[in-house]
């Protein structure tokens, strides 16, 4: 037996759902995977008459495809998909048999419309929390359109083939054979890429808004419900719903809640946003405003969309530092947020990459929680003001290093140590340890905006207390403002803080 009591019990209510047959082509060999694979096909078959299974030979051996009766699907699962992926292979079990997906009817029919053949190949581990997501979208995309196939490839079977394709971060999706992309990604996202989103003559058409809120992060979330909740017309166009919280692991700072995820987060504020009929224009990039008649947004497909408000709130990203093993070991280990993620190393020995104001704090800020913090800074001085190195300096857990360049940060499923050239020397040296904070800034995301908007040097926009801009009718929220601290508390406050003075705009004019 391959699956324990509770969960063939949970299992066995779903199979239930069942609305029609399917058909497991199986293509197995003597090796061990294959032998499991059949006793998790085996076990499947004999809990629901609806599951039926075929011996064949596919690309892949072990693997097995889900099938409607006398019709392929081209939905195929290479190795086996237990862990974190055996929802995606409940989900393809009942899809295949006919029961309707929980997906908006118009993605659905974008879907269908997709004209061409396309298949897809995600690589992925049973332990990745992102990979179902873009695995279960393909899986759906196949079952509806008869043009579009995929595998999931559990790379932990196939390590060649992960080796040969340089693949180190899953999911990894290629299409036709070619690199598609990599990270989460919802279906919308991939439609979008596919190029099959919502197109710019239905954007144009739009009647103007009262209030357009520009970035779909807590701020804007926040900011669309506030002025939504007015009664009056409300929009929202975001390149990429959630934003940071979209990014975020665990949370244990949103007042109320004592932990929660960011994909959770951001599935609450969507539906939140959602109740009060906002119109979200998700996956749309903004590129251009200028204010006339109307204040204008044109977006990056040229579609123009009219307000007689904006709510600027497309908020920052963090700076990189570049070096090998950064990206790698996101969320592994290499950590932005101090606030945050700090506690997660509690006892451990960190670096904290960055002698400025943000580098020290967080030094600072660490020193109370971890065993040990190593400060590397690339000049020959820190950066920091002179109260806060002198707190730093008092500290008995920190030690600083200047005159040093990050050189890699190094690991295997996660960060096990940091090395950087001493710049006097050139020497390479390596330290030992569990986490690394990147500190050199965070980067607004405002360049867009050009100098249409006053904004501070580090290309915050520049808010008062209602949150307005220099443009009248022009508000701005979060992290993408001069505001103090940058935290998904204090951004959803300021959201809701612009839509206000948004509307009061609205009854002056
Ligand atoms: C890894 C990580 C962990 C964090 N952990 C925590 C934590 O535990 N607790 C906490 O309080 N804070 C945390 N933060 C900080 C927090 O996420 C941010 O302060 C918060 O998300 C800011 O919200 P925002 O709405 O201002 O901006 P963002 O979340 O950055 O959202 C910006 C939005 O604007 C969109 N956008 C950007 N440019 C454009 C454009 N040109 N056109 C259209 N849309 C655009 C983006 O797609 C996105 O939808 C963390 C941040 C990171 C990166």
């Amino acid at each position: 037996m391959l699956l324990d009591a509770d969960i063939k019990a949970q299992l066995s209510q779903y199979l239930q759902l069942m609305e029609g047959d399917v058909l497991l082509k199986v293509s197995a060999g003597t090796d061990s995977v294959s032998r499991e694979m059949l006793l998790l096909v085996d076990e499947l078959a004999s809990m629901s008459s609806n599951i039926k299974v075929e011996k064949t030979e596919l690309e892949r051996t072990p693997s097995f495809s889900v099938n409607r009766i006398g019709e392929d699907t081209g939905v195929t699962f290479a190795g086996i998909p237990l862990g974190h992926e055996f929802t995606s292979l409940v989900l393809a079990l009942l899809q295949v048999s006919g029961r309707a997906p929980k997906v908006e009817q118009k993605v659905i029919d974008q879907i269908k419309a997709i004209k061409g053949e396309y298949h897809f190949e995600s690589y992925i581990s049973l332990s990745c929390h992102n990979c179902p997501d873009v695995v279960q979208a393909l899986n759906l995309m196949s079952i509806l359109n008869p043009g579009i196939s995929h595998t999931m490839i559990d790379g932990a079977a196939f390590k060649d083939e992960v080796e040969s394709k340089n693949i180190l971060a899953v999911p990894t999706v290629f299409l036709n054979g070619e690199s598609f992309g990599s990270g989460r990604m919802t279906i919308e996202e991939i439609l979008t890429k596919m190029g099959s989103g919502t197109d710019a003559s239905e954007l144009s058409d739009k009647e103007p808004f009262d209030v357009l809120v520009v970035g779909g992060g807590p701020a804007g979330a926040s900011a669309a419900i506030y002025a939504a909740r007015k009664g009056i017309r409300t929009g929202i166009v975001a390149e990429r719903f959630g934003g940071q919280v979209m990014d975020t692991m665990g949370i244990e700072n949103f007042i109320s809640m004592k932990y929660t995820e960011g994909p959770k987060l951001v599935a609450s504020l969507e539906e939140h946003v959602k109740e009060y009929g906002v119109d979200v224009m998700n996956l749309q990039r903004a590129n251009r405003l200028e204010k006339k008649e109307f204040i204008e947004l044109e977006l990056e497909n040229g579609a123009v969309l009219k307000s007689k408000t904006v709510i600027l709130s497309t908020g920052a990203r963090w700076r990189n530092v570049g070096v090998p093993g950064e990206a790698e070991f996101k969320n592994k280990g290499v950590a932005y947020c101090p606030h945050c993620d700090g506690p997660l190393f509690s006892g451990k020995h960190v670096a904290v990459i960055g002698g400025g104001n943000s580098g020290v704090e967080a030094a600072i800020d660490l020193a109370g929680i971890v065993k040990h913090v190593t400060v590397l800074e690339f000049m020959p001085e820190l950066k920091a003001d002179a109260v806060l190195q002198d707190r730093l300096n008092s500290l008995p857990n920190v030690t600083v290093l200047k005159n040093v360049q990050t050189k890699e940060i190094t690991g295997t499923d996660k960060v096990n140590g940091i090395s950087y050239i001493d710049r006097q020397t050139e020497e390479v040296h390596h330290i030992e340890l569990q986490g690394v904070f990147v500190q050199i800034g965070l980067v607004p995301n405002t360049d867009w905006l050009g100098d249409t908007l006053e904004r501070t040097r580090f290309g915050e926009i520049i808010v008062d207390k209602h949150g307005a801009t220099n443009i009248p009718g022009v508000f701005a929220a979060g992290d993408c403002t001069d505001s103090a601290y940058k935290q998904i508390i204090i951004s959803m406050g300021s959201g809701a803080t612009a839509a206000l003075g948004a509307f009061d705009y609205l009854i002056r004019n």
